[in-house]
């Protein structure tokens, strides 16, 4: 089936285009200027962007992945749909290794279904001194034989780590994430320069949510933030919410890291979407107040209740960055960072129709994936 979508401000790599475009069997097979030829679906104007892309989040709308059910996962990816999320990472977070397996098996299947991109695991390898909303007793030492059952459960669906690279082992962990076509991303840790920059020559290519929960950036210790801006082979997370990083931190990153390697992500949590309230975090109990998610009584921050399409807006309106800019960091960096941007994360001719319809307010009006409504505009 061919569907030409016309009148629209299509985003792309090179800048923002007045023109049409086309789509067979899912995929984008013309990129035109100007009036459509032909019959085409009128957009009167609105923006087109390429469908975001969240590398790290773990629930929204009341519900999340790290409780290890279906129909929890099958709402969370629903709820992230509907605001842009075009494709995924289920992000766990640490748990007894029994209860990861179990519920990496059950992501699995949707992954096979094409809902999920893969499984995200953060920890349970990661620094108690920088665990943010993990629980510290629930925290191991990386050994190889665990991170291969762990892989063996996402049954060829495991696609990240987020482990802190001091630990006693974790170098071997990260050379077998590698070996395993597992993204090793740096975070939740202690680790100093020297650490981090062992790691990313050891494989690691993320820096988990960049200044939260790692060691944090001196002048005389630079640390993980400094060695994974600095250094090419990282794509750095940023959660975009307004709470986890003031604005000008987001600011000083974009300034001196090219948008090929920021993404943003959500992190979000099951309250993305809902109003104020308690909910669950893994084994973790989490008060929502005015959106902000912290440990019951006033502990770290858990997480966020952000989506996709806020991140965007934040990052245009409150960051400066032009459309094609806030496209780079929502999908064609967060892609490529999965190995996927060769399919999705641009509007470009022979990638999937992933697609967000935008109106001048950067409010979401349509959202498509490979060449079907999700929200029809
Ligand atoms: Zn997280």
């Amino acid at each position: 089936m061919s569907i030409t979508l016309s009148d629209a401000r299509i985003v792309t790599p090179d800048g923002v285009h007045h023109g049409w475009l086309t789509i067979e069997d899912g995929r984008i097979t013309h990129v035109g200027r100007g009036p459509a030829p032909g019959n085409g679906r009128g957009l009167e104007g609105r923006i087109v962007v390429p469908g975001f892309v969240d590398i790290h989040v773990h629930g929204g709308g009341g519900a999340g992945y790290p409780a290890g059910s279906e129909e929890h996962a099958r709402r969370t990816i629903a709820f992230h749909r509907e605001h842009g999320t075009t494709t995924a990472l289920a992000s766990l977070v640490t748990a007894p290794l029994d209860h990861l397996k179990a519920a990496a098996g059950t992501l699995a299947s949707l992954c096979a279904e094409g809902l999920l991109a893969g499984i995200h695991f953060e920890g349970p390898y990661i620094s108690a001194a920088r665990c943010g909303a993990h629980r510290p007793s629930l925290l191991r030492t990386p050994s190889a034989a665990e991170f291969a059952e762990l892989i063996k459960a996402a049954d060829g669906h495991a696609r990240m780590f987020t482990l802190a690279p001091e630990l006693p082992g974790a170098l071997d962990a990260i050379r077998e994430c590698v070996t395993s076509d597992v993204i090793a991303a740096i975070g939740h840790t202690d680790a100093t320069f020297e650490d981090s920059m062992a790691a990313i020559d050891a494989g690691c290519t993320v820096a988990t949510h960049l200044f939260n929960a790692m060691r944090p950036l001196n002048h005389r210790d630079p640390g993980p933030i400094t060695a994974t801006m600095l250094d090419d082979r990282v794509t750095v997370e940023l959660v975009n919410d307004g709470v986890h990083l003031d604005p000008a931190v987001i600011d000083l990153v974009l300034r001196a890291v090219p948008a090929t390697r920021v993404a943003f992500i959500t992190d979000a949590m099951d309250a993305a979407g809902m109003p104020d309230g308690d909910f669950d975090l893994g084994s973790m109990k989490v008060e929502v107040r005015s959106g902000v998610a912290r440990l019951a009584g006033g502990g770290a921050i858990a997480g966020s209740t952000l989506t996709m399409d806020a991140a965007f807006r934040r990052g245009v309106r409150t960051n400066g960055l032009t459309l094609p800019e806030a496209a780079q960091v929502t999908a064609l960096t967060p892609a490529n960072a999965l190995g996927l941007a060769h399919e999705i994360g641009s509007i470009t001719t022979g990638k999937y129709a992933d697609l967000v319809i935008l109106d001048d307010d950067l409010a979401i009006k349509g959202v498509m994936k490979r060449g079907s409504w999700i929200t029809n505009p």
